[in-house]
């Protein structure tokens, strides 16, 4: 896999998934059911966990949600972290409840003799904390010293609260600073990597709606990740958190800091030489190779004229040809199906290559295929020409346009 060096951590567990201290960087979501609503809950952190989330935080605003989480850790797939927001006594009870993690918000939970009855309650039962620093809710004599939000004072802020943890001896803690505008939040986790040696929690906050909230946070989150800062990440998006989970994974196997675990589909953005709907097609093999959580790069190309040159690099793909798909593995075609049955035979070749390796399928590939897909090539080549976008008549068209015009002149 390709890497970026990290920086060195600590590790922090969070029930049985290491953060920081080299491994694996993980990814992170938040339910939005009522953490009360135990079954609604649970059918979330489970969906959470199908698309990619490693660790899944739930609210802890209510006795009732405390009372949830009792009944929620014990069957959770994954490990459970608390929210607390202001009051001591959820923090209290979230622990009880058997939570793996707590997430402290300076800015929220102030005082600081109840800060460190948390983190001594933490300590002595093994439970880490993430202190969890936001631009929106920063400390206001922290935002008059600074004179506003500034990378220096989110740091600060999450320095003052490992000072107060120090008090009691606890220092298992993995801290976040997070803001919603990108450069703020990039040179606070900058800073902040300098100063510390805890895991970080990467996170553009409020990032908003996809597509622009996923840019932005990725935009955040890739910059860090490309630099070795960062353990744990979390898209924060105004959407299905399934979806933030997914774009979490997403980032992680496309940088390649994750083994691939599902579909990396990549397709042409067609042009005049396509000879199927382009779009279409590759919704449909996603949707159907994710569903069966393929671990391939396949490639969908609109046709055979260029597709499958220029898709040599992926694990298997398949470019119309003629009323018909040629499917290839490794740029090699290996089988020419009639157009209506592209997805279902890319989908079938997909599994079988996953259960059968890359030898056994080059071996199987039919032996007729290449000779009859090079015949499809040049009779499609034959019949758009060279210049299938047009782009050289209309170049023509141009000059001619504007030699008219000059000896109008
Ligand atoms: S030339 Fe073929 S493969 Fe390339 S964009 Fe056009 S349709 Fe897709």
């Amino acid at each position: 896999m390709e890497r970026y060096p990290r920086r060195k951590t600590r590790q922090v567990m969070v029930g049985s998934v290491p953060v920081g201290g080299g491994a694996p960087i993980t990814v992170q979501s938040m339910t939005t059911t009522k953490t009360a609503d135990v079954e609604g809950t649970l059918a979330q952190i489970y969906a959470l966990k199908a698309a990619g989330a490693d660790i899944v935080r739930c609210t802890c605003n209510e006795p009732e949600a405390a009372e949830g989480l009792a009944r929620i850790v014990p069957r959770s797939p994954v490990p459970i972290v608390a929210d607390i927001h202001f009051h001591v006594e959820m923090a209290l009870a979230a622990i009880e409840a058997g939570v793996h993690c707590l997430r402290l918000n300076p800015g929220n939970l102030r005082k600081p003799e109840e800060v460190k009855l948390v983190a001594r309650e933490c300590k002595d039962r093994g439970i880490p904390v993430r202190v969890g620093v936001n631009a929106g809710s920063l400390d206001k004599r922290l935002y008059d010293k600074y004179g506003g939000v500034t990378p220096e004072a989110l740091v600060e802020s999450a320095l003052l609260e490992l000072g107060l943890f120090a008090e009691v001896g606890f220092d298992d803690v993995k801290i976040s600073v997070k803001a919603s505008r990108v450069p703020l939040m990039v040179e606070a986790y900058r800073q902040l990597s300098e100063v510390v040696d805890y895991p970080l929690h990467l996170g553009l906050t409020e990032a908003g709606p996809p597509p622009s909230g996923t840019i932005k946070a990725t935009a955040g989150i890739a910059t860090l990740l490309m630099e070795g800062i960062g353990d744990t990440i979390r898209y924060s998006l105004t959407t299905d958190p399934v979806e933030e989970a997914k774009a979490g994974r997403t980032l992680l196997e496309a940088l390649g800091l994750r083994e691939r675990r599902n579909v990396d589909l990549i397709a042409c953005p067609s042009c005049g030489r396509a000879e199927i709907d382009v779009y279409k097609v590759a919704q449909e093999a996603q949707a159907a190779l994710e569903e069966r959580q393929i671990p391939l790069q396949v490639a969908v190309m609109g046709c055979v004229v260029n597709g499958p040159g220029e898709a040599r690099s992926a694990d298997l793909g398949i470019a119309a040809g003629k009323h018909r798909g040629h499917l290839f593995i490794r740029g090699q075609i290996v089988r020419v199906v009639p157009e209506d049955e592209m997805v279902e035979a890319l989908v079938e070749e997909a599994e079988k290559l996953v259960k059968e390796g890359f030898e056994a399928r080059l071996a199987a590939a039919d032996r007729d295929a290449a000779k009859l897909a090079e015949a499809d090539r040049r009779a499609l080549f034959e019949a758009k020409g060279a210049d299938a976008n047009r782009s050289e008549a209309r170049v023509k068209l141009v000059r001619e346009r504007l030699g008219a015009e000059r000896s109008g002149n």
